[in-house]
């Protein structure tokens, strides 16, 4: 007979960046496994028991339907070998025939830091080319430079636990209550608890999250570099610098104070678009508190100035001491479950892994004597929107996306389908059989999904917490890493690449932290260099840095505590004041405001702002399964405020077309809601509907391939564009 048990399995919920520990209860028998009941785990530090709707509904957006199960090409079912002999030959007569930068994989958020590690070391240790970049360049690389800047690393110096003992937090590019939800409730909780902690809302929408706020600053889009420098300078005035405790941590506060000073607190309030009064009551709020907490996110980075609105973030609490210490910081906040492991990994195409930098020939040396690697790249790779562009130039010829859609999700659509249509070979690793990038792939690789895939994520707050396989791979799909060490194999580098479980690669990626780095940068999880399958296995979330790593390293994991917790302790960041820069000092950099690149005209007169829908992930492949996430929006439209409707002669539900000067000939279509709650001149569209659920929401097509000068971010929040009845 069929023997049933049930059995609790802990992972991670995959849907944002919050990093919320869900307990599966299973069906398990001889034959099968199934997944039964979901619930949110109740001693994970991210969510503490607590779930949002996606959450609850992840089983709902879990099944086989759609699923890709075998390799294709050109359509057709092929065995891996087949599959894997042709993708390794074409790399290798690539890179014989135009070098290694012919070659290019665009990865994801949504891989492992497993599958990121070994993609990054095959693309940057034994292909010999810096261009892997992936769809976290969309999400939070301006924050990441910014981090870098100051404190000489990426290094995010908060945690959730700050926000429960904050007098003010000012939310800013964040509609935090439906992108990250369980994160706004523990907001909510810490306020009710506190009645004098303060929110400050800055966005140029009315949001959810305004419900919390004790003032709502709507300002301009893209206008927040006045604002924090405005702050800066405000904060000068009254005296709220103390000089000579700034200067025994920081540097650069005389030219960041110089160049905020050159606009008025009147200019601030003209330059924003926001009342005076308003100006004065948030900068007044923020010189009073003791403790503050700037929490932004994609408003803020999505943004051809998104480095410059970090980075006047960041001034302000380094030059009044409200940084690395209980309820103070700026926290920049993740979208995705694993951006900040492929940062640590070095998923960004300007960054080596373990937080070493492709600038840096040390580091570049470093880690190539790590990895033994026959070849490194001699500087930065392309970054998203300039690796696209390489690709329809002909540069790039050959490039293996995996697990995103950048068809959907980049900016310029109808420029990204055309380089995909004109490279020689586009080979997409995805869960899905189809969809708008799929559409262009020669060859289509089934790669594992939530349940199936089986490594660990970071979350925004450094917490690193297992996401365990589950359910075996359904069809032929393989995990990501498995896909792409079969590749390298092929191409010789099987030494390199022949790990056979997930724990041999976090331990080799451990192991890269630690090594040569003696006490320099902050990431460093050598401690965990030597856990075995079974520790591994049953790893508890943890949270780097950790306070005694330097004295573990010399005996690694010497002990695990019954729970699996590696006896480690947990330290915040930069608490000594001590930052990774060569001097030790934070620094302050000097900014100025700068208009967005995509300004509106007489022709174009319209700002598009877009942003997530409260029960929608990314381009919907996954939770555009569960009627119940559906029914809170069903369909997307274009949000405006009424007297724009009424001067176009719209009503709700009118169908308008929208033009962008990239898209003059290629309307996209969207239905009209009017909604108080949006500025005059400005709409907003959700970001998660594609061509698959109409084919006419196809909202990259309004935006051009504006990017941040420094750290190469799509200006997303911001494009121009003309508006009629249709
Ligand atoms: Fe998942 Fe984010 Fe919701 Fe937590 S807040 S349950 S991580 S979608």
């Amino acid at each position: 007979p069929d023997m049933m048990s049930e059995q609790l399995k802990q992972t991670t919920c995959p849907y944002c960046g919050v990093g919320c520990g869900v307990d599966i209860s299973c069906n398990v028998s001889t034959r099968a496994i199934t997944l039964d009941t979901v619930k949110g785990t109740p001693e994970h530090p991210a969510n503490y028991g607590r779930l949002c709707v996606k959450g609850t509904n992840l089983l709902e957006t879990n099944d086989l339907n759609g699923r890709l199960l075998h390799p294709t090409i050109a359509g057709q079912s092929v065995d891996w070998d087949t599959a894997t002999d042709v993708i390794a030959d074409k790399i290798t007569s690539t890179i014989a025939q135009y070098g290694a930068d012919a070659v290019a994989f665009y990865v994801s958020g949504q891989l492992l830091t497993e599958d990121y590690y070994v993609a990054n070391k095959l693309m940057k240790g034994y292909i010999g080319s810096a261009n892997i970049d992936t769809n976290s360049r969309l999400c939070m690389s301006s924050a990441v430079a910014a981090y870098k800047r100051a404190f000489g690393e990426d290094v995010v110096p908060c945690d959730y636990t700050d926000l429960e003992c904050t007098d003010l937090l000012v939310i800013t590019g964040s509609n935090t209550a439906w992108a990250h939800p369980v994160l706004f409730q523990r907001i909510q909780r810490a306020k009710l608890k506190n009645p004098n902690m303060k929110v400050i809302v800055v966005d140029p929408r009315k949001t959810e999250t305004c419900t919390i706020a004790d003032l709502h600053l709507p300002i301009k889009p893209g206008s927040d570099v006045a604002l924090f420098n405005g702050l800066l300078s405000y904060a000068n005035a009254q005296g709220r610098i103390d000089r000579t405790t700034v200067e025994t941590y920081a540097e650069g506060l005389d030219k960041a104070l110089e160049s905020a000073s050159s606009l008025t607190l009147g200019d601030v309030a003209s330059v924003c678009g926001i009342e005076l009064s308003k100006v004065k009551a948030f900068f007044g709020a923020f010189c009073e508190a003791s403790r503050a907490i700037t929490f932004y996110s994609m408003g803020v980075n999505q943004s051809s100035a998104g480095v410059d609105k970090a980075q006047a973030i960041i001034n302000c609490h380094l030059a009044t001491d409200l940084i690395a210490k209980d309820g103070c910081g700026p926290f920049s906040i993740t979208g995705q479950p694993n951006a900040m492991g492929g940062r640590e990994v070095g998923g960004l195409a300007n960054m080596l892994a373990a937080h070493m930098d492709l600038d840096n020939p040390e580091h570049i040396e470093s880690v190539k004597t790590y990895w033994d690697a026959p070849v490194m790249p001699k500087g930065q790779g392309l970054k998203a929107v300039d690796l696209f562009n390489a690709i329809e130039e002909g540069k790039v010829k050959f490039v293996w996306i995996m697990g995103t859609n950048p068809v959907v999700s980049m900016p310029n659509r109808v420029q990204v389908e055309r380089a995909l249509s004109k490279c020689e070979m586009v080979v997409v690793s995805d869960i899905v059989e189809s969809n708008d990038t799929l559409a262009f792939a020669h060859i289509a690789l089934p790669a594992t999904g939530w349940s199936e895939k089986d490594g660990t994520v970071t979350n925004s707050e450094r917490c690193i917490s297992r996401q365990r396989g589950i359910l075996p791979p359904p069809g032929n799909a393989k995990h990501d890493w498995q896909i792409m060490c079969d590749v390298a194999t092929k191409m010789g580098f099987g030494e390199a690449f022949c790990f056979t479980h997930p724990s041999q690669i976090f331990c080799e990626y451990a192991g890269l932290t630690g090594y040569q780095n003696n006490g320099k940068r902050q990431l460093d999880l050598s401690p965990l260099q030597a856990l075995s399958e079974v520790q591994y296995n049953g790893l508890s979330p943890i949270q780097w840095p950790f306070q005694n790593a330097a004295l573990n390293t010399s005996s690694p994991c010497a002990k695990l505590e019954a729970n699996n917790k590696p006896n480690l302790i947990s330290k915040r960041p930069f608490e000594d004041k001590q930052f990774s820069t060569p001097s030790g000092k934070a620094k302050l950099i000097p900014v100025v405001y700068k208009a967005p690149l995509q300004v509106t005209s007489g022709a174009y007169p319209f700002v598009v702002n877009s942003g997530r829908a409260r029960d929608q992930w990314h381009t919907m492949t996954r939770t555009g399964k569960a009627a119940k996430l559906l029914a809170h929006m069903p369909s997307a439209s274009v949000y405006i405020n009424p007297k724009d409707a009424a001067d176009l002669g719209v009503a709700n539900n009118d169908l308008v077309s929208l033009t962008s000067a990239v898209c003059q000939d290629a309307p996209v279509i969207y239905p009209v809601k009017a909604d108080t709650d949006m500025r005059e001149g400005e709409v907003f569209i959700p970001i998660h509907w594609s061509a698959q659920w109409g084919s006419h929401s196809k909202l990259g097509v309004l935006y051009a391939s504006a990017v941040d000068p420094i750290s190469g971010q799509p200006e997303l929040k911001h494009a121009a564009v003309a508006i009629a009845p249709v």
